[in-house]
């Protein structure tokens, strides 16, 4: 089975849920507010990379 790499951290990920967590109250877990994203007309969004159903990563470094 192949490890899924940590997006923070040069390290396999461990599942500890730290990329999860919200950018503006490290005591929750993000629900998607938008709150730290300061949306006006527009916004871009950098993505890492994008997954397959079968855990694959298909694009992305
Ligand atoms: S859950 Fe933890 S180890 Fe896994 S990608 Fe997120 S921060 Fe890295
Ligand atoms: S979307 Fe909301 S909950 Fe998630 S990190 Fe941004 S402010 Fe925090």
């Amino acid at each position: 089975m192949e490890t899924q790499k940590c997006v923070l951290y040069d390290r396999d990920c461990i599942g500890c849920l730290e990329c999860e967590m919200c950018d503006l109250d490290p005591s929750k877990v993000c629900d998607n507010c938008g709150k730290c994203l300061e949306i006006h007309d527009s916004a871009v969004i950098r993505i890492d990379g994008i997954y397959g159903a079968d855990g694959q990563k298909r694009k992305g470094n």
